[in-house]
């Protein structure tokens, strides 16, 4: 059995939400009905899940569940209808997420817009009707979305705040706070859906990972919540793009997923020189594990033109591993120590 570790039902895979009902005694047709409300209904709170029995849903209550959408903060509206929304999580910790009507939905194989490639599959009279709509106004009547939302876009955070030290990036000024887990990267996805009445069957949404930190240096949950976009939500994977900012490693195990959005390496300079500059900290964060471990402990010497932010973060993360192998010889010494114990006592106990 998988370990459950998050209460937030959006944070669960199929498998982990079907053990909970298969735990509260609920057949196997129960885990569809739940997947519905979270993912297609997008209901906010389990009281709303009335295709449930209500006893299952008070027992998912008193269990601690709760469906595990963030809480809007604030909305800050431009005259082009872009909306920048302030998410809040349970830990009060927040991030940003943009709604843009018009589109950044990063680029198709040959450089155009994957808007385009979307609207070059639908009919003529339609294609030309979207785009007329799309480049006229910036609010739309949601009874004649269907040709008009082609290439409404979502830019999505991944992690609060960032550890990789570009230069010119405010968020990198905060630092590394942490991880999102899946369900508040699936989260901001929803709740912007709700916020903006978008209907999945009719409307052609496309998903960036470029907000708020990075991607691949939270890969497995961020791997987790495009899974459960492309299975439960039903938007494809062709229409997301995730930006890193070269994590080598993860590039890696990207290409070999089964799911995967497309990709977008952000170079952020015309020249090496000027992109060591500019976001130093990638070449650390490329190098493997056990290199990067030996370099932190001596960054002055070995990465001189390491940001200040940078620093912090390698630093921390260097006694974070120092204090885990300390705990893991701690609790191996303990364990040898009581297992000689039980020897001796069994050694000096009559036969
Ligand atoms: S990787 Fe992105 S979020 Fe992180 S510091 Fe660089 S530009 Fe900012």
């Amino acid at each position: 059995m998988t370990l459950v570790q998050h209460r937030e039902l959006l944070s669960l895979t199929n498998q982990q939400l079907s053990e909970i009902l298969e735990d509260l005694g609920q057949p196997a047709y129960r885990l569809r009905q739940l997947l519905d409300g979270l993912y297609r209904q997008r209901w906010t709170s389990l009281d709303q899940f009335t295709t449930l029995p209500k006893s299952l849903r008070d027992n998912l209550l008193e269990a601690g569940y709760s469906v595990g959408l963030p809480a809007i903060e604030k909305r800050f509206l431009s005259s082009d209808g872009t909306v920048r929304y302030l998410f809040q999580f349970s830990d009060g910790q927040s991030v940003e997420t943009v709604w843009m009507p018009e589109g950044d939905g990063g680029e198709a194989g040959d450089g155009s817009d994957s808007g385009d490639e979307e609207l070059a599959e639908l009919p003529q009279e339609l294609s030309s009707r979207g785009r007329a709509a799309t480049e006229g106004s910036a609010f739309f009547d949601h009874d004649s979305l269907a040709t008009s939302r082609t290439r409404a876009t979502i830019c999505v955070s991944s992690q609060v705040g960032c550890a990789v030290d570009c230069k010119f990036c405010m968020t990198a000024l905060l630092g590394l706070h942490r991880n999102l887990a899946p369900g508040e990267i699936i989260g901001q996805v929803l709740a912007v859906l709700n916020d903006q009445h978008v209907d999945i069957d009719r409307d052609r949404i496309n998903l960036v990972f470029m907000g708020q930190g990075e991607p691949f240096l939270n890969y497995d949950n961020f791997m987790q919540a495009v899974r459960m976009l492309v299975s439960e939500a039903g938007i494809p994977g062709s229409r997301m793009t995730v930006s890193t900012s070269g994590i080598v490693p993860r590039i890696s195990d990207f290409g070999a997923e089964e799911i995967r959005t497309k990709l977008a390496v952000s170079l952020n300079a015309s020249n090496e020189a000027l992109r060591t500059e500019v976001t130093a900290a990638i070449y650390y964060l490329t190098l493997p594990q056990q290199e990067q471990e030996a370099i932190a402990y001596d960054l002055k010497f070995v990465y001189p033109d390491a940001g200040a932010g940078m620093a912090r973060q390698l630093v921390k993360q260097e006694q974070r591993h120092l204090r885990n192998e300390a705990g893991l010889r701690a609790a191996q010494a303990a364990r040898a120590a009581r297992d000689q114990r039980e020897l001796d006592t069994n050694r000096r106990e009559p036969v």
